[in-house]
């Protein structure tokens, strides 16, 4: 009996893999992830269902059809850790008890349009990260932008067959780290890059110990296969015995050798990119409150201040005014990651706003406000918060000292 690659299955049916993980659910299929491998007669039944749907007929119940028994029989209780994972994304009618006609109640969260994935790159030194950035930078940011003037504003958008993915540009943890201790969570997805020839290293684990902390999914890029000495089977050993269990061992730890030099398996670890995306089942609302990151911050003699800023939710437009910690400004140009001028910016895009009139930190969180009036006023607000609360500690340190002193 042959066995199939669900991304592979639903690629060939023309179904995308969301839809896919639905029909398996209502079929009491467990999977782990969108790489899993399913069964001969279990492809069969998907493309009878599939059909079912195209010829305008209701979707049929599973239970229905005679061949379905056996899989619907295996159904264990085992699998609502994986359905619930994968209950965002299907309908609550994909279930066995199918409806004829999925109703469009879902809730509003998923009517909401997908956005694009954002990626940080994380590892230890000399394993490859500026190397990896720099071949996904050129060989997936279209020549013509690539030819500009390429400036480091902390991010770059690469165009796959899957879509955009945007790479944060400042690899290493401290990126990472500074924008998380600030509450902002900005990456959808962690690279960890682990040279072949070297394995597992101090900051390796800490890499790791960051994503999982901060909940992100990890795909782990073993880098410079492309070097004689690799040995990527090692690197595999080891991850596992950080209870890290790459697929192709049981797990369910995405593990793609590639080599930033050659550009092997780069092509696969942007295709696991986009299929962890889908999985993750990225949405915001471009026309909601705007919410954005700074991801990184420079004083241009000439232009003043230049912040990167990771649009989150909602859409900046030329004439906004933000307001980021105690200071805020009016958009005076918004350029994209390829030095651009454009005119807005909506969900997982970076960009590079002028305007603001001091030089926010890296974490910090933007917000928008109606007007100069109101910006003025969340900025008092800030500040008074903040006076309020030095008060605060000042008079709690003046009791502490009363009752200590003689
Ligand atoms: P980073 O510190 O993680 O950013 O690592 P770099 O990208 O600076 O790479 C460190 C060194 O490894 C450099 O000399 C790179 O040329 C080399 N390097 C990076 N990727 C590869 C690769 O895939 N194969 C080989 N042979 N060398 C690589
Ligand atoms: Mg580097």
């Amino acid at each position: 009996m042959s066995k199939v690659r669900i991304y592979n299955l639903a690629r060939d049916l023309g179904v995308d893999n969301g839809k896919m993980l639905e029909i398996l659910d209502g079929l009491g299929v467990s999977y782990k992830s969108v790489s899993s491998t399913i069964e001969d007669d279990t492809v069969d039944l998907i493309k009878q269902i599939l059909e079912e749907e195209a010829a305008g007929g209701p979707a049929q119940a599973p239970t229905s059809t005679p061949a379905a028994e056996p899989v619907q029989a295996s159904a264990p209780q085992a699998q609502a850790e994986t359905q619930a994972q994968a209950a965002s994304q299907s309908a609550p009618t994909a279930t066995v008890e199918r409806m004829p006609e999925p109703a469009p109640t879902a809730s509003p969260a998923r009517e909401l349009p997908h956005r694009a994935p954002v990626v940080t790159i994380m590892g230890h030194v000399d394993h490859g990260k500026t190397s990896l950035l720099d071949y996904i930078r050129k060989t997936k940011v279209a020549a013509k932008e690539a030819g500009g003037i390429t400036q480091h504003v902390g991010a770059f958008e690469a165009r796959t067959s899957k879509g955009r993915v945007v790479f944060i540009d400042t690899p290493g943890h401290e990126a990472f780290t500074t924008i998380r201790a600030r509450g902002a969570n900005v990456a959808d997805i962690a690279i960890i890059v682990i040279a072949a020839d070297d394995s597992l290293m101090p900051q390796t684990r800490e890499a790791i110990a960051h994503a999982q902390a901060a909940k992100v999914p990890m795909i782990v890029a073993i880098n410079k296969i492309d070097l004689p000495q690799a040995d990527p089977e090692r690197v595999k050993t080891d991850l596992t015995s950080l209870n890290l269990v790459p697929e192709e061992y049981g797990g369910d730890l995405i593990v793609v050798p590639v080599s930033a030099r050659t550009g092997e398996g780069v092509e696969d670890l942007l295709e696991y990119i986009s299929l962890t995306a889908e999985l993750e089942d990225l949405r915001a609302d471009p026309g909601g409150e705007f919410r954005g990151v700074v991801i990184e911050s420079r004083v241009d003699r000439q232009a003043g201040v230049l912040a990167t800023v990771m649009v989150q939710e909602g859409t900046l437009h030329v004439g906004d005014f933000l307001v980021v910690g105690e200071g805020y400004g009016k958009i005076k140009a918004l350029t994209d990651t390829n030095g651009g001028r454009i005119k807005d910016a909506g969900p997982s895009t970076p960009v590079q706003v002028l305007g603001f009139s001091e030089n926010p930190s890296s974490g910090e969180t933007v917000r928008s406000a109606k007007n100069e009036h109101q910006a003025r006023e969340v900025v008092a607000g800030r500040v008074g918060d903040r006076r309020d609360a030095e008060e605060a500690r000042g008079r709690r340190r003046l009791s502490l000292e009363e009752m200590m002193g003689p």
